[in-house]
């Protein structure tokens, strides 16, 4: 798939991976192929199974020109040989687990990940008969005591959802190979941009599009960047079978967001670095994470492994009742950034996180990995994604409630 670009530049491939100008029009945007069907010269040959690479459009649930767009600029800035766009987030982490996890399987999943994950790990796998562990990736001894015999995947998430808490990805890709199994990463708060996860060692890389790639607020999406053989895989299992695909509108607007995701990660990255430095300067806000601070318990391996540090920060204010609190002030005073879930947008978005509230709805931690959870998050933690907009005028709107 255009291999043309993969020696140019990030934003050179962000913008011109998988699409040229109309060969009849000469229109350089691409259009819109809103078709559920493409006429063929194949007589026959019906299944997923009898898909060959680069065949011709068939049927908008194998493939449409414009998800293929999109495919590519995400396989292009991961430097995978393929990808796969899919309805969401969570339809990429399903598919993931469904198509690399049978009945008698076990995986290894990060104790803290994105909430819908860690329910469908713990809710939905073991009902089809999967086993599954969940493990505080950044304990490496503790993911190696983990592997059983038939462990076949292990799913981490790095920046994790919501506390920032880091996988070292490389150390973690070693204990998989040798274990012989798969290792999965949801990326989502990294961005395309924010690491090297192929070269660390990644087999498939997760994105919810909603957030970075998508970039504006108006799309959900999902993708699985990796191996061609992987993507193949769930291509037949998820798109073709499932049918967990994505629209062709869905994917012509992410792909025109995508466009500009090396530009805006440099700029989510300078504005989350001036916020979370007033932050930690500011007397209410007793513990900021941010993985480009150096307070960050990990700014070592933040300094290693990841390339852009992204705009995702995570502050607590005291206890319960301050948080909840204050996140009322948020919702009634706050002008810029808007009081919501979702991240990655070019509009700030702000979400109080209740450690208790989590712990029962989606990570039932106890013993050691509560600890730590609390090490980062104590009672709760605000989750700032910093957007776009001028950092004075972020840090003017949150500093009449702080
Ligand atoms: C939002 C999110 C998801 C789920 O993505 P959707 O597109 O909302 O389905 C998965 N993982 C992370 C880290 C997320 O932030």
């Amino acid at each position: 798939m255009h291999d043309g670009l993969r020696n140019k530049g990030l934003a050179t491939r962000a913008i011109h991976a998988g699409e040229a100008p109309d060969p009849t029009s000469g229109a350089s945007a691409p259009a819109l192929h809103m078709s559920s069907t493409f006429v063929t010269d194949q007589v026959a040959g019906f299944s997923a199974h009898d898909l060959e690479e680069e065949a011709p459009y068939l049927y908008g649930r194998w493939a449409n020109p414009n998800v293929r767009t999109l495919e590519a600029k995400i396989s292009m800035l991961e430097g995978t040989e393929d990808c796969l766009c899919l309805a969401s987030g969570m339809a990429a982490a399903t598919a993931i687990f469904l198509t690399f996890l049978s009945a008698g399987d076990h995986v290894i999943v990060s104790d803290v990940s994105y909430a819908g994950v860690a329910e469908l790990a713990r809710d939905t796998l073991p009902r089809l008969g999967i086993h599954v562990s969940t493990v505080n990736m950044s304990d490496l001894s503790a993911v190696s005591a983990a592997i059983r015999p038939n462990t076949s995947l292990i799913h981490t998430e790095t920046p994790v959802n919501p506390i920032g808490r880091l996988t070292d990805l490389a150390s973690v890709s070693a204990i998989a190979k040798s274990a012989g199994a798969l290792l999965s990463c949801d990326a989502t708060f990294a961005s395309p941009l924010g690491q090297p996860s192929k070269e660390l060692g990644v087999d498939l890389i997760m994105h919810s599009a909603t957030k970075y790639i998508g970039g504006h607020g108006d799309a959900i999406g999902g993708a699985v960047a990796g191996r061609k053989d992987l993507i193949a895989k769930i291509r037949t299992e998820s798109a073709i079978h499932h049918g967990s695909i994505m629209s062709p509108f869905n994917a012509w607007m992410i792909a025109r967001g995508m466009a500009t995701l090396p530009l805006r990660m440099t700029a989510h990255q300078a504005g989350a670095t001036v916020v979370a430095d007033w932050l930690e300067t500011h007397a209410r806000a007793t513990r900021v994470i941010y993985p480009g601070l150096k307070s960050h318990p990990q700014y070592e391996l933040a300094q290693q492994q990841m390339r852009n540090t992204s705009g995702m920060i995570a502050f607590q204010v005291g206890d319960h009742a301050t948080g909840e609190a204050l996140a009322q002030q948020m919702i009634d005073k706050l002008r810029i950034v808007h009081y919501a879930v979702s991240l990655g947008h070019h509009r700030s978005l702000i979400f109080w996180m209740g450690t208790e509230a989590l712990m029962q709805s989606s990570f039932r931690l106890e013993g050691a990995q509560l600890a730590s959870y609390r090490d980062f998050a104590g009672d709760g933690v605000f989750r700032l994604s910093v957007g776009l907009e001028d950092p004075e005028d972020l840090i003017a709107d949150l500093a009449q409630v702080l």
